[in-house]
């Protein structure tokens, strides 16, 4: 009898286990249906051409030349209703090709158009330089440089009214873009990369992200200095609000870290705990070649800083009993 019984709830779990995997397939199927043909953010990587690539540079484990399709805006944004409905309309594909580096110890690819740029772009050792200050360059899969605009950049015009251009992009497949990446720009882009780099940060920290909200009833964060445009995701302005203070607390001046690290002490800890498993996950030959630095504001927060969230968070559990008394 209880032979019988176990059968037949192994049996079940057994169906329900291939109902699972079937309709995991399914949902999958029905997404790349609805998805064929629409542009991707960073493009669409083809295979290998066989040409010869370019010398290989130090850091960097080898290079092939591969065909890329990338989408471009291909008409203003203002006649579609829909995001979806600019996006299969009003761009269009672009064959090219692109060099792809492979960062040596790790997967993170860089990935450069073949085709010479008509400005100063920088190249595979400077793109790498920049990867090397982040605090753990494996969360990037993919960063890739372009020399067209963003294909997004004429729904942003649109729904903002302003006339406004990417810089950089960074998505959950963990590709960063970076548009028109320019020499001139000098520090610009490390902080662009940075602060693409902690959206990925985001994307894999949802517990941290929920706390980072919560701490918005304790604290009140600096405003945006500019409205994000959501493209979906409910939660858009709360990682912009997380990448914006993370790109100061590790960003290159010590004045202003300390400055946002002050102003808004219980989001800053969420934020840094984070920052600090992550440096100490990454491995040593792969460590930033700014960890002195990180190093340093760890200590800063962890002096001056962390007292005064305790502070912040034991004042508000005070207030909140009396709070409720009141409104009553
Ligand atoms: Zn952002």
């Amino acid at each position: 009898m209880i032979d019988q019984i176990f059968d037949t709830l192994q049996r079940i779990s057994q169906i329900v286990m291939v109902a699972v995997v079937i309709i995991a397939v399914v949902a999958l199927a029905i997404d790349a249906f609805r998805n064929r043909g629409m542009p991707r953010v960073g493009g669409k990587i083809g295979r290998r051409t066989g040409l010869p690539g370019p010398p290989l540079p130090e850091g960097f484990s080898r290079v092939d030349s591969r065909a890329i399709t990338i989408f471009v805006p291909a008409a203003d944004a203002a006649p579609y209703e829909t995001l979806r409905a600019y996006a299969r309309e009003g761009t269009v594909p672009q064959q090219g090709l692109v060099h792809v580096y492979r960062v040596a110890a790790c997967n993170t690819r860089i990935e450069i158009p073949a085709e010479p740029p008509g400005y100063p772009r920088i190249d595979a050792s400077e793109a790498l330089a920049l990867l090397r200050e982040l605090p753990d360059p494996r969360l990037v899969n993919r960063l890739h440089l372009t020399d067209e605009p963003s294909f997004l950049d004429p729904w942003v015009r649109k729904v903002t009214g302003h006339d406004i251009y990417s810089i950089g992009n960074a998505n959950s497949a963990a590709v960063i873009v970076l548009y028109r990446p320019a020499r001139r720009l000098g520090r610009e882009l490390g902080l662009t990369l940075l602060h693409e780099w902690l959206h990925l940060v985001a994307f894999q920290s949802a517990k941290a992200i929920r706390r980072f909200k919560r701490a918005d009833a304790v604290e009140t964060l600096p405003p945006l200095a500019y409205e994000p445009v959501s493209f979906g995701d409910p939660r858009t302005a709360l990682y912009e609000a997380w990448c914006v203070l993370g790109e100061k607390l590790l960003g290159y001046d010590e004045a202003l870290a300390r400055q946002a690290a002050l102003a808004s002490p219980v989001h800053t800890m969420i934020l840094w705990r984070r920052i600090e498993k992550i440096l100490r996950k990454a491995p040593k030959r792969l460590a930033s070649t700014r960890l002195d630095e990180f190093k340093a504001r760890g200590a800063f927060i962890r002096t001056e800083v962390a007292p005064k969230a305790r502070a912040t968070r034991t004042s508000y559990r005070w207030r909140r009993p009396w709070r409720s008394t009141t409104s009553q």
